[in-house]
């Protein structure tokens, strides 16, 4: 089996936590930050550890140790600044490999800037998937 790899996931809204379940079930590490305890709670039971945090704020990602995991990825989408904030921070701080969800092209070039790793454009990258799954042979499977 191949070895488990730890991942921190900022932002546990519908992308988020998506993500981070199927990280989970894959059987990798999971640290699930959110500034809502709610969807802390949410997320409790099925993350390895999940933490109210505010993810801008640098002593707070030194203290989880953040840049000891292997992938960030940044889930936050409508508040771009606290996206950007920590996305800067993740890269300052040393973490490996940093992926951010992005939701305009300007919040994309912006996190490029940063250097961040992998920019996901959820809607645009389904709509590409989707597509690529409607002119699949196999549709007609369905
Ligand atoms: P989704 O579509 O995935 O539900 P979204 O694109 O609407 O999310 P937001 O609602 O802005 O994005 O953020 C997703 C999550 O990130 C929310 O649960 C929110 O509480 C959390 N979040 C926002 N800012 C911070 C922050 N500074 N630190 C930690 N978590 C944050």
């Amino acid at each position: 089996m191949a070895s488990s790899i730890q991942y921190a996931v900022i932002g546990l809204g519908r992308f988020g936590s998506s993500l981070s379940k199927e990280l989970t079930e894959l059987g990798h590490e999971v640290l699930g930050i959110d500034r809502d305890e709610e969807k802390v709670d949410e997320m409790s039971d099925i993350l390895t550890h999940s933490v109210v945090a505010d993810a801008t704020d640098e002593e707070v990602l030194r203290s989880l140790g953040v840049r000891n995991f292997d992938c960030a990825v940044v889930a936050i989408g409508d508040n771009i600044q606290a996206s950007i904030m920590a996305a800067i921070l993740l890269k300052e701080l040393g973490v490996k490999t940093v992926v951010a969800k992005a939701l305009t092209d300007q919040h994309g070039k912006v996190l490029e800037k940063i250097g961040v790793d992998r920019i996901i454009f959820p809607e645009r990258d389904m709509g590409i998937r989707v597509a690529h799954q409607l002119v699949s042979p196999n549709l007609l499977d369905f």
